[in-house]
């Protein structure tokens, strides 16, 4: 069940033209008119209370939790309570009990439920009107324990490229409300080219012994101005690492060589909306291989997709037309798939929590959201990798291959392991193949 609801998208968003959001956005920043003209009637004494309230609240419902958390009584019994919640849901939704290891039970020590911090507490929480987040029978469907996708490698956002978020100074923005003057009024034919949105979209991969289910593998921020490529380029991938092979004269396999980190893709394509974009290359366009492979389906069960005009590497995210949460595909390295959703799109300054009313911003672009090094890599998985066989405690680096004294073929091992085995007998027949490096 919970693998059905993670590989599960949408409903998808209308179809937003990138370059249409952008110009719209940037046309409505010049005019000035990115205020709700409702703020302007408030007076001073609601203003100043509405600003009290909105940075107040915060702090407040932060101290209230710390308050709690930080007291062992306390805290022990809100777990408590929330375990028991737990178990009384899956009791009655008749769930299967969780894998692994026996949920522990906790106990309440004798007398710490009657404490009067702890009653005090228990009358405040009951007091709560918000119902809404209280757990019901059917919240039994969406409780699972944590998976490795749900953690996250990365404790900051990783600068992957060379994008720079184009940004104006305040103070432009400023004279722009203020006394608009009439050349910027009407955007100007580059405005779009002005700033840039950000586009944060996630990556998902097909669960290998469950190829019908998807998994999410890293998440993303790409500027409107970069290429389907330069996504392509920073997506995390073993088949991009691959150790190339040495052949002999006979055409056998004599060593392996490591990758050399170019971000070059051979054989790659982009299916977006029904458009493939394929590597364009001189006389083996994917695009085409795709199309012309579809065209030996019978011909009701062809996908309706034709060949865009322009490449991967030619095609900037701003002159796509995008859905929301639609998983788009990609084709590279030759046979390696991977899944795309667009989660957000947003201008680069400012957050608008709907094209259509472009008149409400929901906030500014954060001051900590990073200026340069884009695609940002903001989410990835961490990768489970194959332990030492030896020593049990390393990710492995070497597959050894036809070593009589390992026992198995091909043996993992990690390197100080493998030197210590000092060198083999038949040392002919041994083979020492690199695993892929994961980034
Ligand atoms: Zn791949
Ligand atoms: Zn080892």
């Amino acid at each position: 069940m919970s693998r059905g609801f993670d590989s599960h998208f949408g409903p998808p968003s209308q179809p937003i033209s990138v370059a249409e959001f952008l110009q719209e956005a940037n046309s409505a920043l010049l005019s000035g008119s990115l205020t709700n003209a409702s703020w302007e009637q408030l007076t001073p004494e609601y203003d100043n209370a509405a600003e009290a309230e909105i940075s107040g609240s915060i702090s407040e419902l932060k101290s209230s939790l710390e308050q709690v958390w930080d007291n062992p009584v306390l805290s022990a019994h809100v777990l408590r309570q929330h375990e028991s919640t737990v178990a009384a849901v899956r009791g009655q939704a008749d769930a299967p009990a969780p894998k692994g290891r026996k949920r522990k039970r906790y106990v309440a020590p004798e007398g710490s439920e009657s404490a009067p911090e702890v009653l005090q507490l228990q009358e405040k929480l009951d007091a709560v009107n918000l119902k809404c987040w209280g757990l019901t029978v059917e919240s039994a469907l969406c409780m699972r324990a944590a998976k490795n996708s749900d953690y996250n490698a990365l404790d900051a956002p990783k600068k992957t490229g060379t994008g720079v978020l184009r940004t104006i100074n305040h103070g432009d923005v400023g004279a722009t409300r203020n006394s608009t003057p009439d050349s910027l009024r009407s955007p100007s034919p580059n405005a779009t080219s002005y700033l840039n949105a950000v586009i944060s979209l996630t990556v998902y991969n097909r669960i290998t012994y469950l190829p019908s289910c998807l998994t999410r593998s890293s998440q993303h921020a790409v500027l409107s101005t970069q290429t389907l490529d330069d996504l392509l380029r920073v997506i995390p991938c073993a088949s991009s690492n691959m150790p190339i092979e040495h052949l002999d004269a006979e055409g056998d396999i004599s060593g392996y060589n490591l990758p050399d980190q170019t971000g070059e893709h051979s054989g790659s394509l982009f299916c977006i909306e029904g458009l493939v974009y394929g590597d364009r290359s001189e006389n083996t366009d994917y695009a085409e291989k795709l199309i012309a492979h579809f065209q030996k389906l019978p011909e009701g069960k062809r996908p309706k997709i034709t060949k865009a005009s322009t490449s991967a590497s030619e095609t900037a995210f701003s002159a796509l037309t995008l859905r929301i949460h639609q998983p788009y595909w990609i084709l590279h390295q030759g046979n390696c798939e991977h899944f795309f959703v667009i989660d957000q799109i947003r201008h680069g300054l400012f957050h608008f929590n709907s094209i259509t009313t472009l008149n409400v911003i929901c906030r500014l672009a954060h001051p900590s959201d990073p200026p340069s090094g884009y695609p940002l890599m903001l989410h990835l998985t961490p990768t489970l990798q194959d332990l030492c066989r030896a020593c049990g405690k390393v990710p492995a680096v070497h597959s050894i291959v036809g070593d009589m004294r390992l026992g198995e073929s091909p043996c993992l091992l990690c390197a100080p392991c493998w030197r210590t085995m000092g060198p083999p007998k038949n040392d002919e027949d041994v083979m020492v193949v690199p695993l892929v490096i994961h980034p």
